[in-house]
């Protein structure tokens, strides 16, 4: 197998703070010779877990880039027992663009986790987070949101484990988080997923929406912090002494979930908003045909009771673009 050509600054293996930046080789037309730097961190302190952290793996997902580089900052490594390896943004060239793929390659680094150094950085970052850190590690929280076409509230996906004791441990690890929505998914060890690799690894895993709409806000930062703070406290891998965040809120679990696409082109108006319960046969959307005076506006129905987890942030829609995700 070729070899994977990104190199790190910094030395996993020391005990310490260290922090630095992955380095991709990448000669373009402004730098022959260049490197595109990925940061990462590392606070490593004796025996316990090890745990890494991902955020900006799609580079208009802001909540997970700016809560990891914020934890680079506040973390104690004596607090630490074991090992958090932390990467606030994880397609750095697409996180520097503000785009969900990298402007390098056009590469989606969530569907690039093939086991495969292909042919460009996005499945160099993808192998390297695989064979390099994935490997050493026993916890992975990879921090998403809806980014720029999507707004979720917060939803925890979660894989589902084939043996009974340990799923009924990660339903209550998930539970524990206390985001507003769970949403379960079968095991996918085939898959390109980040979750495919950390399953292939062995890591328990979480990713987590926090937000989207390619913006902050305020009560979306704060409610994911809270989250990330909970994961830290369960994985017995930070010693924080909060323990007021033992007591999570509730959050509801689904099963499954449908994706509604839009079947038309035109302007969306969405009739529904994230957290709203709705049934087969209400009335999802409009499509307004406003460069049409001959044809009227379309109307779209649910095929599912259920509970809307996310919807698209753009008005201007094409036909197969996604709506809604709806938990059921
Ligand atoms: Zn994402």
């Amino acid at each position: 197998m070729r070899k994977n050509p990104i190199e790190s600054e910094i030395d996993l293996n020391k005990d310490g703070r260290h922090a630095g930046f992955l380095r991709i080789p990448w000669s373009s037309n402004r730098s022959a010779y260049g490197w595109v730097p990925v940061p990462i961190a590392s606070f490593k302190n004796g025996e316990g877990p090890c745990v890494l952290l991902l955020g900006g793996n799609h580079g208009d997902e802001y909540e997970g880039q700016v809560l990891l580089s914020e934890l680079i900052h506040t973390l104690d490594v004596d607090h630490v027992r074991g090992q958090i390896i932390i990467i606030p943004t994880a397609n750095a060239p697409a996180a520097n663009a503000d785009c969900r793929v990298s402007p390098l390659d056009g590469g989606n680094l969530n569907r690039s986790f093939t086991g495969q150094v292909g042919d460009g950085p996005t499945s160099w970052i993808a192998h390297y987070i695989e064979q390099e850190l994935l490997s050493r590690s026993d916890y992975m929280l990879d921090i998403h949101a809806g980014g720029s076409s999507l707004h979720y509230l917060p939803t925890l996906l979660c894989i589902s484990e084939e043996n009974a004791e340990r799923h009924k441990e990660r339903q209550e690890f998930a539970a524990k988080l206390g985001t507003q929505f769970t949403l379960w998914f079968p095991s996918d060890t085939d898959g390109v997923f980040s979750s495919s690799a950390a399953a292939r690894q062995g890591v328990v895993n979480f990713t987590f929406e926090a937000g989207g709409s390619g913006r902050l806000d305020t009560k979306t930062v704060i409610a994911a912090r809270d989250v990330l703070r909970r994961f830290l406290h369960l994985t017995r891998v930070y010693d924080s002494q909060e323990e007021n965040l033992l007591s999570s809120p509730e959050t509801k679990q689904f099963e499954d979930c449908a994706l509604m696409f839009s079947p038309i082109g035109g302007l969306f108006e969405a009739l529904v908003e994230p957290g709203d319960v709705i049934r087969k046969g209400q009335p999802a959307a409009h499509i307004h045909h406003v460069e049409s005076v001959d044809r009227k506006i379309d109307t779209l129905y649910f095929d599912h009771d259920g509970t809307i987890l996310c919807r698209r942030t753009y008005a201007r829609t094409v036909h197969g673009d996604c709506l809604y995700q709806i938990g059921i």
